[in-house]
Parts: C-alpha cells; sequence; structure tokens
C-alpha cells in the first residue's frame, strides 16, 4: 500500500474534504475495468456516475480528441467553430428538440434551464414572482439554483436562503403537482428516472399527467436527462420512451464521455421566446474541444448501435439482479430502468456494502439513503453481468 496510502495523504493535506473518498488510488481504465496504484482489477458498474458510458479508450474516441487538441482546444463564443455545429446538429437530430446552449456541467445546465424558463414566462406576463414546481428527491445539482430545485432538505439547509419561488410535489403523485398550480407557475423540472434520489422511475401516468398540465397552462416541462439520458435506460434520452416531450430537456454526464460538457436543450416553443443575446453565457460552454467529444460521442453511438445493446441486454441485468434480490435477504427491492438499476438494502449500511464490492474488485455506487445503485458502461456484456452478480452475492450473503 506505499504509493497509494501516500498519495492519500498527500491529497487530503490541499484537496477541500468534501467527499468521503473510498480508500483507493485509481490509476487507468481499459474497457469496463478499472486499475488502482498496485495494479489490482476492478470491474466498473459506477461508470464515474453514470459518465464513462462506452468504457475507457473506446475505439476512435481518443483519437478524436487528440486530432482536436492538435486543431484548436478553445475560441469562446465569439467566434464560430466546426465541432459546436456538428455537437450541436446531432444533439438536434437526436433529440427532435430545436436550440441546443452548451454548458460545462449539468448543474450549468440546470442554470440555463431555470432561466430560460422564467424568461419565457416574464416574456408573457412581465411578472417578476414566477414559481417552478420541482420534486422531492430530486437532484439537480450544488450551485444555489439548482439546488434550490433539489429536493434535498440536508443539501439546502446549511445554503438558505436559496432562490425564492419553489415548490416541491411528491414525485408520481399527481395530485400533489396539480395542488401547487397556480397563475405564477412558469415551470416543472423533474427527473424521469430520479437518480441520486434513490433510482425511481417516473411511472408513465405520472409523466403524461405532468404534460397535459404543461400544455393546458403554457407552462414549460423541463426534463432533467443529465443522469438517467444518453441510452442508460434503453433509449437515446429517458422521455422519448415516454412519449413526452420536454420544452426544455437536460444533459450532462455521459455527453461528452469525461470531457467537462453538458447542455440544456430547447423544443420550438422554449427556444422562439427565452434567452437572446445578453440573456446567458459562458466563456468555456461549447468549446471545440468540449464539442467534439460530444459529436464523437454521437457518432460511436449510433456505429455501434449502444442504445441497442442496453434494450437488448436490460431482461438478462434484470434477471440476474432479481435472482440476487431473491437469494439475498438483505435486499429489499430492485428498480430501474435499463442500465440504471438499485438494489434496495435492508439491515444494514449501504455505504458498507459499496466498499465491501470495492474490496471484490466491483465498483458500485449508492443513491439515497439505502440504494445499492448500478450504472455501468452501456458496452457491458453478459460475462461481466455475470461477474458483477457472483462479486455482489459474495458481498450481499455476507
Ligand atoms: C449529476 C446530476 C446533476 C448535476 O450534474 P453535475 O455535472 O454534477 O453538475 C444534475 N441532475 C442530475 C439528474 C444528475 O444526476
Amino acid at each position: 500500500m506505499g504509493k497509494s496510502t501516500e498519495y492519500m495523504e498527500r491529497t487530503e493535506k490541499v484537496i477541500l474534504h468534501t467527499y468521503n473518498r473510498f480508500p483507493v488510488v485509481l490509476k487507468r481504465g481499459e474497457g469496463v475495468y478499472l486499475y488502482d496504484e498496485e495494479g489490482k482489477k476492478y470491474l466498473d458498474f459506477g461508470a464515474g456516475i453514470a459518465v464513462f458510458a462506452l468504457g475507457y479508450h473506446y475505439k476512435d474516441y481518443d483519437q478524436a480528441l487528440k486530432d482536436q487538441i492538435d486543431l484548436l482546444i478553445h475560441t469562446s463564443n465569439l467566434y464560430y467553430n466546426e465541432p459546436l455545429m456538428e455537437a450541436g446538429e446531432k444533439l438536434i437530430s437526436h433529440s427532435g428538440l430545436d436550440k441546443v446552449f452548451f454548458t460545462n456541467s449539468g448543474t450549468e445546465a440546470i442554470e440555463g434551464a431555470i432561466k430560460a424558463a422564467r424568461k419565457y414566462a416574464w416574456n408573457k406576463d412581465g411578472r417578476t414572482d414566477h414559481e417552478i414546481i420541482a420534486m422531492e428527491h430530486s437532484f439537480h445539482g450544488r450551485s444555489m439554483g439548482a439546488l434550490s430545485v433539489t429536493g434535498n432538505s440536508h443539501y439546502q439547509e446549511p445554503f438558505k436562503p436559496l432562490i425564492g419561488g419553489i415548490r416541491f410535489a411528491k414525485f408520481n403523485d399527481l395530485e400533489s403537482v396539480k395542488a401547487l398550480v397556480n397563475e405564477k407557475t412558469c415551470a416543472i423540472i423533474l427527473e424521469p428516472v430520479q437518480g441520486e434520489g434513490g433510482i425511481y422511475p417516473a411511472e408513465p401516468e405520472f409523466l403524461k399527467g405532468i404534460k397535459e398540465i404543461c400544455e393546458e397552462k403554457d407552462i414549460l416541462l423541463i426534463l432533467d436527462e443529465i443522469q438517467c439520458g444518453m441510452g442508460r435506460t434503453g433509449s437515446m434520452f429517458a422521455w422519448q420512451e415516454y412519449g413526452v416531450e420536454p420544452d426544455i430537456m437536460t444533459t450532462a454526464k455521459a455527453l461528452g464521455l469525461g470531457v467537462p460538457v453538458g447542455a440544456f436543450v430547447l423544443g420550438k416553443k422554449a427556444a422562439g421566446k427565452s434567452l437572446v443575446p445578453g440573456d446567458h453565457g459562458t466563456t468555456y460552454g461549447g468549446n471545440p474541444f468540449a464539442c467534439r467529444a460530444v459529436s464523437k460521442v454521437f457518432d460511436l453511438f449510433d456505429e455501434n448501435h449502444i442504445v441497442e445493446h442496453v434494450r437488448n441486454l436490460t431482461p438478462y441485468l434484470e434477471e440476474k439482479l432479481d435472482a440476487l434480490a431473491a437469494e439475498c435477504g438483505c435486499v429489499k427491492e430492485r428498480r430501474g430502468k435499463g442500465f440504471m438499476q438499485g438494489l434496495v438494502i435492508s439491515g444494514r449500511p449501504v455505504g458498507e456494502v459499496a466498499a465491501k464490492a470495492l474490496e471484490q474488485g466491483l465498483i458500485v455506487l449508492t443513491a439515497g439513503s439505502d440504494v445499492l445503485r448500478l450504472v455501468p458502461p452501456l458496452v457491458i456484456e453478459k460475462e461481466q453481468i455475470d461477474e458483477m452478480a457472483e462479486k455482489l452475492k459474495a458481498v450481499l450473503a455476507d
């Protein structure tokens, strides 16, 4: 444990302690495996929190980035560049929406979506007291705006006052949403599958009901696809499977495969009557390096039928996890969609389960207070699902 111990100690001396990190120093990745400083191998069912969707060093991805480095990394948004155009075109063709704004992170995509929704409503009625309905147990990020719509009082409390006019409804409870709608409501924001909150998929009727409310009252529907999007649940974006099109969609995480990039994407209605020059900006957002990554990611998804692969393999993954749930007393329930799955753990701390799995050479995440979260690279095969199930069984039966 020579080097690792040293690196952990030196890191803690200088990096602000906002994370309780697992005691492992990762050095390199290959496919769906990670290796630490000592050369120990880990099967990666976390993918850097649902980011590295194609695994490490997926064919042609690295080369595209290297080529772009040789051309141009950054320009600012004062000028045009080819990767920006291409990434934008691909995000539009895959979503069917109308206009893209690239950001540096998911949180910033949420900020932009909130601003676009407020501007749209302000254009309409000139009010400055608009409200947004968000969901309990949601997660949208840590900046003041994104935190304000994150339904977790533990995250919010020390940082109050947050932005005003946010009301929280119960996820999958349409009546609780209806009860909050009034003439000031400008947007409803939710994740089609809640991630950090504990892997809760929206019920189709719930999402459809919200869409109806939005259409009837001219409220903008913001769907946060930052975690559940980019093929993870078996369609390019989770809402496509529900048949519920958002007015504004946010995306990030797997969008650039580890190159920091996010986006908010507006449908026709919101694009036409919201943000205009002077309303919003970013220095880095949409730079040629990040956009080359985005553009390549869409190409690789298409050429290699990644979304289809997820759809095809989901029954196998679910079957294996259901078997685990049946065999292991501490697993209360499995829930999720596609390659975004959660096992509800009872009777022992879920963090301890994740730590034990790591010892076994399996990386898994947690979500909420008691959910073991599995968000593997989308390129896993049956053998790796078997390997995961075997390792997890050893941990859970312990
Ligand atoms: C991760 C996440 C965010 C925040 O994205 P960052 O890139 O960490 O800023 C927002 N919404 C959802 C659903 C997420 O999973």
